[in-house]
């Protein structure tokens, strides 16, 4: 059991959540208890989360996705009421860290999703909104094939691939998880032969094919999975506490 503002205190620190410029509020949204025991995560803090939050009596849910993002209406009305409704009628608290799970050199979805796949990473590609984001490295020579279908096995997803012409083998790859489609440029100016990310728009197939690299779309929510897992694991042995991740499924 810990006080809340110690594990508030534990994410700010090992994600240096501070120095991101953001769409969104990293850290507590929205406060519950002050003692936790129990850290329930998931990659949204959709209803079904909170529902399991609920049920398994967690005392703070962290996730990748919360809430209040820049440009979305303010109001608490309707999905998003039934959402905070729920969390304080029973006293849990929400963290929610983006784009400090997104870059973190350990805990970060790159990171992981690296780990999973066994990419040897070289290099970030500064993107705009801050270090981490766009990951350069390397894999075993391997036509394109061979990639998208160890992604399909490490993701259980099966992937949206776009090939294209005059690559041949692929050694140096770049990877952002999420919707980060429009890096395809930089990763493609970065030296990569094939970028991989979460989704894909219509636009991404004709820079794909236009430029020479190829686009792996593997899922915004199954490139996502790992990060928000990893800080609960983290947690969970630095403070001593209970942590449960719940994967709602999302084909997206
Ligand atoms: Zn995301």
């Amino acid at each position: 059991m810990v006080e809340r503002d110690v594990l508030v205190a534990a994410c700010e620190h090992k994600l240096n959540a501070g120095r991101f410029k953001d769409f969104t509020l990293n850290g507590l949204q929205v406060e519950g208890r002050g003692r936790i025991q129990r850290v329930l995560t998931g990659v949204t803090a959709c209803q079904a989360l909170l529902d399991e939050a609920v049920a398994w009596e967690a005392d703070a849910v962290i996730v990748h996705h919360g809430y209040f993002w820049k440009n979305e209406p303010v109001a608490v009305t309707g999905m998003k009421q039934r959402r905070i409704k729920t969390l304080l009628t029973h006293d849990i608290n929400l963290l929610a860290y983006h784009l400090p799970l997104d870059a973190h050199p350990e805990l970060g979805n790159n990171a992981q999703l690296a780990k999973r796949m066994g990419w040897q990473f070289e290099r970030c590609l500064d993107a705009e909104l801050g270090d981490g984001l766009l990951w350069q490295g390397r894999t075993e020579a391997q036509p394109l094939t061979a990639l998208s279908e160890r992604i399909a096995r490490e993701l259980k997803r099966v992937p949206l691939v776009i090939e294209a012409p005059g690559v041949g083998e692929i050694e140096r790859i770049a990877w952002c998880t999420g919707g980060a489609q429009d890096m395809i440029i930089p990763a493609y100016e970065g030296g990569a032969q094939v970028f991989i990310s979460g989704e894909i728009s219509e636009r991404t197939t004709h820079l794909a094919r236009e430029m020479g690299i190829h686009y792996i779309a593997a899922g915004h929510h199954a490139t996502e999975r790992y990060g928000v897992q990893a800080l609960g694991e983290w947690l969970a042995a630095e403070l001593g506490i209970e942590h449960r991740f719940v994967d709602i499924d999302n084909p997206a």
